[in-house]
């Protein structure tokens, strides 16, 4: 396991889902973990059931993610880990989109994590050492879905974010690096595959969804100091989805 004993994480869209994984995962390796999240009924639940605290956030909200990261900072002298986590993945066609689905999206998605990352890398800068992990998907660069276009156009934007931030901290001792999970067994996901949750695991290789932890452990590695000459670089966590198959001729 790695060791990230005394470590300060932030992880917004920490309440549930992958980002509980994330935070969980992050607890057991020894890290002090700041769930964030709009959710406070569940964040205050997440944040005691691992011993953390919980900030609640609304990602969009650009003032209120920089004073989360202010109040961390006095609080507790620094800022190791940023993992940038909330993302909506409404299904929506095209033509059914408005522009304001699109803004909703884009925000949440998007802005909210240049909102949380801009003052948690000047933070990480000023003490020269930070690990920021983004979470993505494999929707986006490798894989897409009908109704998924504007939701792969974050995804895909948060890996060309996370390869420019790499370079523009690498002298700082901040490595910046993403995640890229496949399907993965959260209340989000259930709801928008209903039933379908059984058909996507027999999709997948290893002949299940992944559980949050499978990506929170992707997050430790990314988090440690076994990582530290990794940067700008994306990690799939999907038991095999991506891989397509030589064809049995
Ligand atoms: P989820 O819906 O289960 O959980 C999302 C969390 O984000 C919730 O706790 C929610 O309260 C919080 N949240 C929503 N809007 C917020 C806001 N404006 N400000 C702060 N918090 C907010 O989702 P999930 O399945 O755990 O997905 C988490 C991330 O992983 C997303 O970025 C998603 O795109 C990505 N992802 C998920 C899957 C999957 O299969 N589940 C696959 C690839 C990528």
């Amino acid at each position: 396991m790695f060791d990230l004993k005394d470590n300060i994480a932030v992880v917004t869209g920490g309440a549930s889902g992958i980002g509980q994984g994330i935070a969980g995962m992050l607890a057991k390796a020894g890290a002090r973990v700041m769930v964030c999240d709009i959710d406070e009924d569940q964040g205050k639940k997440t944040a005691s059931k691992i011993g953390g605290e919980f900030h609640q956030l609304d990602v969009t909200d650009r003032s209120a993610a920089e004073r989360v990261i202010e109040t961390i900072v006095q609080q507790h002298g620094r800022i190791d880990i940023l993992a940038a986590n909330t993302g909506i993945y409404p299904e929506v066609t095209i033509e059914d989109m408005t522009e304001d689905d699109w803004d909703k999206v884009q925000g949440i998605n998007l802005k909210g994590i240049f909102f949380i990352a801009k003052p948690a890398l000047a933070a990480m800068k000023r003490q020269g050492y930070g690990r920021v992990i983004l979470t993505s998907s494999i929707t986006g660069d490798i894989t897409g879905y009908p109704g998924g276009a504007f939701y792969g156009a974050t995804k895909a934007a948060i890996l060309g974010f996370m390869r420019s931030a790499a370079l523009e901290y690498a002298r700082h001792g901040v490595t910046v690096n993403a995640i890229q999970p496949g399907m993965i067994a959260t209340e989000g996901l259930k709801k928008q595959l209903g039933v379908l949750s059984e058909k996507g695991a027999k999709a997948v290789p290893m002949k299940r969804l992944g559980e949050p932890e499978d990506v929170g452990a992707a997050v430790c590695f990314f988090a440690s100091s076994e990582a530290k000459y990794i940067t700008g670089q994306a990690l799939v966590i999907d038991g095999g989805q991506i891989l397509p198959e030589t064809p049995d001729v």
